[in-house]
């Protein structure tokens, strides 16, 4: 593949990656962002997008979103290229000249002149299941997200049987999970699904729970159907108050060593009061929230404390030369995570990074209020 050349490479597109495009662009650096989110925005998206912040300067108050989209507005100047739903791999010199050779995931290849790390807490990952054999029912019987998707990609691997009625187990006690339950139980016909929580009451919207307790109330008394025709009760709902602890094929049933490769056709569970069982299931659908993780970068050989990157405060370098690092990934004295703090810190590393790029001393100071050079590059009309 045909390396992508840019000036700096940007992991992360949250608060801190965004401010950095900004503050590179201001010293006339290219950047690309990779970021495995569909989106920009990292924490403030993706964990409190409608919530008010109070403690941005000069914004009394704003929503994540929205200062997630004032930030795109400021650096939309600059043009930065992004690569959502991707995450960096590898990271290792150019031979023979000064920068990076980073490969992604998804197969990308950037040559970079120098790396800015700004992935927070890490990528935000669907949480996994707590059954040591799911690794090898991921994509095929087993799937994170919504059920429709989970659905189709499980019948497409299925001789065509159009009265075919599947056992669907979702696991999770969150809107996601119940919202799923739901969708499934309107929008087919052939389902017999299991919401499984570790938590009773639910930790769902009011008008969700409303939904959720009359849907259940009239499935109370539906039998699941089993195999057969599907059309004549629709689909079904039940609730259970427990945990998933194995996954199980036709040979584990049979008391076979329980990581074979073939179907998963049951799950082991246990209730409340820790008595264990085994129900028949088709489709697992996990819907138990996002974690952050670490991932490959913390194999790059960066020093680090306690899963955060150590930094040098005068222009934010890390141990890496030409890699620099900003934002809720590094640690130092003082460090407080908080998006000014961010801010602040992607100011500091442009000029670092700009003398590493373009191998110089010192890299002059201006003012966006007086400068006609950054008025420029921001492309205000003079
Ligand atoms: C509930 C809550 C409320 C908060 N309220 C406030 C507040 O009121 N005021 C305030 O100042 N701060 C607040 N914070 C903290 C603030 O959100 C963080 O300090 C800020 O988001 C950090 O920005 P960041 O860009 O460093 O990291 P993040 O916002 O975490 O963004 C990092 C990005 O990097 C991406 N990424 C991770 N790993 C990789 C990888 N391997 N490759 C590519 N990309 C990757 C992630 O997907 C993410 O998009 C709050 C935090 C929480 C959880």
């Amino acid at each position: 593949m045909t390396p992508i050349k840019t000036d700096v490479l940007i992991v992360g597109a949250g608060p801190a990656g965004l401010f950095q495009v900004f503050e590179l662009g201001l010293l006339g650096l290219s950047a690309h962002v990779i970021d495995p989110l569909p989106h920009a925005g990292g924490q403030c998206i993706t964990l409190y997008a409608d919530k008010a912040i109070y403690d941005i300067p000069g914004l009394p108050s704003c929503t994540g979103r929205e200062l997630t989209d004032r930030l795109m507005l400021q650096i939309k100047p600059f043009e930065p290229v992004f690569h959502f739903q991707d995450v960096v791999k590898s990271l290792e010199p150019l031979e023979g000249a000064r920068g990076f050779k980073v490969s992604s995931e998804r197969g990308l290849c950037f040559e970079a002149k120098s790396v800015v790390l700004a992935n927070g807490v890490g990528a935000f990952l669907p949480r996994a299941l707590n059954a040591p054999e799911q690794v090898q029912y991921l994509g095929k019987q087993l799937f994170h997200g919504q059920l429709e998707n989970a659905l189709s990609q499980f019948e497409a691997s299925k001789p065509q049987k159009e009265t075919q009625r599947w056992k669907v187990w979702i696991v999770g006690g969150e809107d996601e999970a119940v919202l799923n339950a739901l969708t499934g139980l309107q929008a087919f016909k052939h389902l017999d699904i299991t919401l499984i929580h570790r938590r009773t009451p639910l930790e769902i919207d009011p008008q969700l729970q409303e939904a959720w307790e009359e849907a259940l109330e009239k499935s109370q008394g539906v039998q699941p159907k089993g195999t057969g025709d599907a059309s004549e009760v629709g689909s079904t709902l039940a609730f259970k108050h427990g945990q998933i602890v194995h996954l199980l094929s036709e040979a584990s049933e049979a008391g076979q060593n329980r990581t074979d490769q073939t179907a998963l056709k049951a799950l082991e569970w246990v209730d409340e009061k820790g008595q264990t069982h085994t129900s028949e299931v088709d489709l697992v659908v996990v819907n138990l929230g996002l974690s952050p993780q670490l991932g490959a970068l913390s194999e790059w050989g960066a020093q680090m404390q306690k899963k955060q990157v150590t930094v040098n405060t005068e222009d934010f370098s890390t141990s890496l030369p030409g890699v620099f690092a900003v934002g809720d990934v590094i640690t130092y004295p003082g460090k407080k995570k908080l998006i000014l703090s961010g801010f602040h810190e992607a100011a500091l590393a442009s000029f670092g990074v700009a003398k590493w790029v373009l191998e110089k001393d010192r890299i002059p100071f201006e003012y966006t209020s007086a400068s006609a050079l950054l008025q420029a590059r921001l492309r205000i009309e003079p």
